[in-house]
């Protein structure tokens, strides 16, 4: 039963028409479509009508659906993927996309996806061109792999190389590296639905190579490789080296597979970070088909790269999941554009995962200092040391030092949201009860909207 209060509600429910022909409503839909309008009166009407049903009653039901109906238009009328201030410390944050593209591989993408661009045509002969011959070209110079192919992410390039080379027939694996990385992609999951049949040898600290080679056989599809991304074994471990590994595979005739993960070109060492291993040794140590991620150290946008031998990578560019799979045109300009500034030895000046990764640690106090001095309430705002990481799965537990701004506040959840619902939206670092902003990943030409976010979050959360 309804009770009267909810029945006199009901009634002062408006109709659609007359939110429709309401003239503050139509202030605040008057970007949208028609159809699309009345759509969200009718969605707004409704929200109103079983709040009233379900005892919630609003003073006044009209402004009920007004407010309801403004939320709605503004929700679909900005994006959800604006541009978020990173004061998080991590550079490869997954929440926040992953890595960002420099300027020119941005542009890059822009101008593929916005023009007609020669995608599969060899402009001098007018004829049908390979859509991979640039990044393949680049990739060869970079790494010494013959040929290279992209698809949407590392975790299809996995899928397809092991779909292609391996489906039918055993794939041999170190039990510890029956992995998961990231949400679901779960290692021997991820052989089941290529068809392989997962051999797991040694045991969870230890492999040996002869561990691998009892288990050899005529139904042996590959050897695999997994890189622990996003966790270490540590003390009393073994596991052979690649080189010996590909030496093994070579000698029975079978391919040696390795998901690499985040693919760096460069190495992590001299930032103060253990050594990542790269595309490039692993090329040199022998591995015939290598799978890696284009958004993680590579630092261009989210793809999949598979290079290595040519027979091979010919093979997998043939298996009809590869045109499922395969990465679009504005994400093989990114690709490509991140890859040239490698072959052009300009990847830590021009790549900002680099950028970020090597900046100086008297850079980044600098950065601190000016955004203090250019906040107006610095009160309870100090440079603070703080420790910057990889993320991304890459390099678990491993900090680099950095410096940040710290703010003392009774309610750092309050300040946090503040931040990130301000425009531009910052997302700060907090440890304990204090929120830091790290230096280190705020991108260059964010400063002055870092320090006019600041001022007014701290204003409006009333610090
Ligand atoms: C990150 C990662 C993946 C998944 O790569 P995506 O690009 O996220 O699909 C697979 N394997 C390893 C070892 C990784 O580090």
């Amino acid at each position: 039963m309804i009770s009267e209060s909810q029945a006199s509600a009901l009634r002062r429910l408006p109709s659609v028409d007359t939110v429709l022909s309401d003239p503050a409503v139509r202030d605040v839909t008057i970007q949208l479509d028609r159809a699309i309008i009345t759509q969200l009166v009718r969605e707004s009407v409704d929200h109103v009508r079983s709040r009233i049903l379900g005892d919630h009653l609003p003073e006044d039901p009209m402004t009920a659906v007004r407010e309801h109906l403004q939320m709605l238009a503004e929700r679909v009328v900005s994006p959800r993927l604006h541009e978020v201030i990173n004061g998080t410390g991590v550079i490869v944050h997954t929440n926040l996309g992953r890595a960002p593209v420099s300027r020119s591989a941005a542009e890059a993408m822009s101008l593929a996806a916005s023009r007609y661009t020669p995608l599969e045509l060899q402009i001098d002969s007018g004829k049908r061109g390979g859509r991979m011959s640039e990044i393949s070209e680049m990739l060869r110079l970079l790494t010494g792999a013959d040929a290279s192919l992209v698809v949407n992410n590392n975790a299809a390039a996995v899928m397809l190389a092991l779909s292609e080379l391996c489906a039918g027939k055993e794939v041999i694996l170190s039990r510890s590296q029956a992995v998961e990385i990231g949400g679901g992609f779960r290692i021997p999951d991820v052989l089941a639905q290529s068809g392989a049949t997962l051999i797991e040898v040694g045991t969870t600290n230890k492999t040996y190579v002869r561990d691998y080679e009892r288990e050899i056989s005529d139904a042996t599809g590959a050897l695999l490789t997994v890189h622990w991304s996003n966790f270490r074994i540590i003390g009393f471990t073994a596991q052979p080296d690649q080189s010996e590994l590909a030496e093994l595979a070579d000698r029975h005739h079978i391919p040696l597979i390795e998901d690499l993960g985040s693919g760096s070109l460069l190495d992590t060492a001299p930032y103060g970070l253990p050594h990542e291993p790269t595309v490039t040794e692993s090329i040199r140590d022998g591995v015939d088909v290598v799978c890696f991620s284009g958004d993680k150290l590579l630092g261009g946008p989210q793809a999949g790269i598979i290079s290595g031998r040519k027979d091979l990578i010919e093979r997998i560019t043939a298996h009809p999941l590869a045109r499922a799979m395969r990465a679009d045109k504005t994400a093989l300009a990114g690709i490509a554009e991140t890859l040239r500034h490698y072959v052009k030895g300009e990847a830590l000046e021009q790549v900002p995962v680099w950028q970020m990764m090597s900046a100086s640690s008297a850079y980044l106090r600098l950065r601190c200092e000016d955004w203090i001095y250019q906040l107006s309430e610095p009160e309870g705002v100090s440079i603070v040391e703080t420790s910057s990481t990889i993320g991304g799965g890459s390099l678990p537990d491993e900090v680099i030092p950095s410096w940040g701004l710290a703010i003392d506040t009774p309610h750092p959840d309050k300040l946090a949201r503040a931040l990130r619902t301000g425009t531009p939206s910052i997302m700060p670092h907090i440890d304990h009860d204090r929120l830091i902003i790290d230096a280190r990943t705020v991108l260059p030409g964010q400063d002055s909207a870092l320090v006019d976010g600041l001022t007014r979050a701290i204003a409006h959360a009333g610090n």
